[in-house]
């Protein structure tokens, strides 16, 4: 559950993944990727209120192509008042600390990429007496922690962040440690592979949860597997404007053996072709959630429950551990928790950051 209001405490004035309530007051808008839970209140109205008092919302060039497909009836305001910024590249821009005055302030803000899905970013901040980093949703392997250009003022030597505003979604015991997202994928390929061979009737779903997120999976699988891979109709504009990941993807179910156009909530089957058997069908579900009080360094396994499932434990947002080696490493003043874990509180989350810090 996310506790974050849109709102950064330090730069009164500029708003960051909510886009309704009180975040109407603010002058600049902040969008990390395009996931539905850091889009409250961005919609056709909201891009005209830009329009109208002369604002931006600011994203990567990836979250600008989503947007403009997702927005389409709104495409002129949107090519306006959406402005994209290149990663790792600082910007300076104006901003009214307060709506009521004139006044304006310069912000410099740079993004850098977050590796959670397709055009996600990190912000930082910076005004004359304040340094912030907000997440967003993030995985990135610790290694690589000291070598990102735009967290660091040279190789190993951090900026010292003033507050981190955290993606803290697995900020538990319950997930210590992840496999890497190239070990779950080479697991997955061996699996898909043994299937597709056995038979040429046998197809595969990819159950993935949310609409975007998993396009390096689909564009490993579909270069290690020599195959497309279907999706659904409302990314397909999408991901066909960006190069890399077009050659990799179909609308038409019959180009692919590999299908992510499944819809995982009302689950019937392999709905975009009607001659496909239930025991042709093995499905994969690349996902941490199920693997709750489970061993989650294990890559993957059968499902008990389920014939023809396949489980794979694969995470878009960091673990504990990684968690952990991030505030360890750049060992900012203070840490704010975006997200509270399920199950758990403000107040487990908050104990648990301040036992990391120490
Ligand atoms: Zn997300
Ligand atoms: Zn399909």
């Amino acid at each position: 559950m996310s506790t974050f209001s849109g709102l950064i405490e330090e730069i009164p004035g500029i708003s960051v993944d909510r886009f309704d309530r009180q975040n109407m007051n603010s002058s600049a808008y902040f969008l990390t990727h395009c996931h539905i839970d850091h889009m409250h209140g961005l919609n056709n109205e909201f891009f005209d209120h830009l329009k109208q008092y002369n604002k931006y919302l600011y994203c990567s060039r990836i979250s600008k192509v989503i947007l403009e497909n997702k927005y389409y009836r709104n495409l002129r305001n949107i090519e306006t008042c959406v402005k994209d910024i290149a990663i790792d590249k600082q910007i300076r821009i104006k901003y009214k600390r307060n709506r009521d005055s004139e006044e304006t302030d310069i912000l410099l803000v740079t993004c850098t990429s977050a590796g959670h899905c397709l055009g996600s970013v990190m912000f930082i901040f910076e005004n004359r007496n304040k340094l912030i980093l907000y997440t967003g949703d993030f995985r990135i392997n610790p290694r690589d922690y000291s070598k990102i250009k735009s967290l660091n003022h040279r190789r190993d030597f951090p900026k010292k962040f003033d507050k981190v505003y955290l993606d803290t979604t697995f900020l538990d015991r319950n997930f210590i440690s992840f496999p890497t997202r190239i070990e779950c994928i080479n697991l997955m390929s061996e699996v898909v592979k043994e299937w597709l061979d056995k038979s040429p009737r046998n197809v595969v779903i990819l159950e993935c949860s949310a609409l975007f997120g998993s396009e390096f999976l689909y564009m490993e699988l579909s270069k290690s597997l020599k195959t497309l891979i279907h999706v659904k109709e409302v990314v397909y504009n999408s991901y066909n404007r960006i190069p890399d990941l077009a050659c990799h993807i179909t609308n038409n179910p019959l180009d692919a053996r590999i299908h992510a156009c499944v819809n995982k909530l009302n689950y019937s089957g392999l709905t975009c072709r009607t001659n496909v058997l239930k025991q042709d069908i093995l499905i994969i579900v690349p996902s941490v959630l199920k693997w709750k009080g489970h061993n989650t360094s294990v890559v993957g396994k059968w499902d008990k429950n389920k014939e023809g499932m396949f489980n794979v434990c694969y995470s878009m947002h960091a673990s504990f551990n990684e968690l952990e080696k991030f505030i360890q490493y750049f060992k900012p003043k203070e840490v704010y928790p975006c997200v509270i874990p399920k199950d758990t509180d403000f107040k487990t989350v908050s104990q648990l950051l301040n036992q990391i810090r120490r």
